[in-house]
């Protein structure tokens, strides 16, 4: 099996971050170094995450953020290490990422995981009930 393909499987082929899946994107989705190369990171399964075009670009080679409200440098969701679930939730209408944690709400706010595109997105796939993820 190619690395591709375990990384996606893996993911149920989700975005990772966002939660879409790739089978309603326009775009094919990437493998994420969610350390980056350029820190270190390696192109292994352990640090390889399934993203969209659009949070692997958010994300770009960031790993932690500046928090204004706290005033520290909090790090970033990490796919491997972090349970979606003790991070994020939905909000009532499913349509937005809801943070539990300031992890979660650094990452909510640096890839832009409430972007209209992705809201839309998110309705559409309800009525299918394909949204939001088991
Ligand atoms: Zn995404």
């Amino acid at each position: 099996m190619s690395l591709r393909r375990a990384v996606a499987e893996r993911a149920h082929g989700r975005c990772e971050y966002c939660q879409c899946p790739e089978a309603f994107s326009s775009t094919t989705y990437c493998l994420e170094h969610i350390e980056p190369l350029a820190l270190g990171g390696l192109t292994s399964i352990e640090n390889l995450a399934f993203a969209c075009q659009g949070c692997n670009g958010f994300k770009g080679d960031k790993t932690a953020v500046w928090d204004a409200v706290t005033r520290r440098a909090v790090r970033l969701f990490h796919p491997r290490r972090d349970r979606w679930s003790r991070h994020f939730a939905w909000s009532e209408q499913g349509l937005e990422m809801v943070p539990k944690t300031l992890i979660a709400r650094a990452t909510i706010i640096t890839l832009k995981l409430n972007r209209p595109a992705l809201r839309n997105l998110r309705g559409v796939l309800m009525q299918s009930m394909i949204h939001p993820p088991a």
